[in-house]
């Protein structure tokens, strides 16, 4: 597993300010470091060591609503960001709305720039993104990728819900990564759970969920892009459905060179 830290450009003084870049630091916020923590222990080995704000998006899917349980646990410092596309499930703003009850947080929406979004929709129709693989781009794009670099916008760190075993593409993915394009830490602790685990968790916990894991959606995203799946079908094979390559993300976690982000090298 790559130590990021030793890796990562030295122009990051946004993220990295000289107080991060002694070798303490470097040694205690490394992946090897963070596979024998629990999940609460890694959320407080970022707190202390990432100098500046802390921001976790979530999709109120399973695992964001496990990683929110622990992160209120935990009594980290950290902003709670999600991306309202206009698209949403009803379900899904139902538990948004019960988590913020239940942990007594604000979830800080982030919606689509509204002349970009008139633009797109009088271009491609409504439901354009059906069309071609590019058109499912563009929506998600404005939807979602523009949103987002708003929601971090300031960051230091960047907490997510994904885990290694979501599809063969998130296999390659590591516990912290540099994340050139945003000039942020992205971290990922809940990467070695299993599903089953997460959806252990969210239950002995009485952790609130989306109800529609109940009827087969297992990954959820907006409502004209995912649908539910068949027993034994891939996790993901839900989202964009239509689409025939199987490595389809929405482009939140891709970089400029349209691989998921991950650390600069692994040993
Ligand atoms: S998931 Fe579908 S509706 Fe949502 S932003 Fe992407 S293409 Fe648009």
């Amino acid at each position: 597993m790559a130590d990021f830290l030793d890796d990562r450009p030295r122009d990051d003084a946004l993220v990295m300010p000289a107080a991060a870049t002694d070798s303490e630091t470097s040694k205690s916020l490394s992946n090897s470091s963070f596979a024998g923590l629990t999940v609460v222990e890694r959320l407080r080995l970022v707190s202390r060591n990432v100098p500046g704000c802390v921001v976790f998006t979530t999709s109120f899917g399973l695992e964001d609503q496990a990683l929110t349980h622990l992160i209120v646990e935990s009594g980290i410092a950290c902003g709670f960001a999600t991306l309202d596309t206009g698209r949403l499930f009803p379900e899904t703003h139902a538990v948004w709305a019960d988590t913020e009850q239940r942990y007594g947080i604000r979830v800080e929406a982030f919606h689509p720039d509204g002349g970009a979004l008139q633009r797109l929709v009088r271009e491609n129709g409504i439901n354009g993104f059906y069309q071609s693989v590019d058109a499912r781009h563009a929506c998600c794009g404005v939807r979602k990728v523009e949103p987002l670099g708003r929601a971090l916008d300031g960051a230091a760190a960047w907490l997510t819900g994904l885990r290694a075993d979501q599809s063969d593409g998130r296999g390659e993915l590591e516990f912290v990564a540099y994340d050139a394009a945003r000039r942020l830490l992205k971290v990922n602790p809940l990467l070695d759970w299993s599903r089953d685990r997460v959806a252990a968790f969210v239950r002995d916990a009485g952790v609130p969920y989306n109800a529609l894991h109940d009827r087969g959606f297992l990954s959820i995203g907006c409502a004209p892009c995912t649908r539910a799946v068949e027993a034994g079908e891939p996790e993901r094979a839900g989202r964009w459905w239509w689409e025939q390559d199987q490595a389809r993300e929405c482009g939140l976690h891709v970089g400029p060179d349209g691989r998921l982000v991950r650390t600069g090298k692994s040993s």
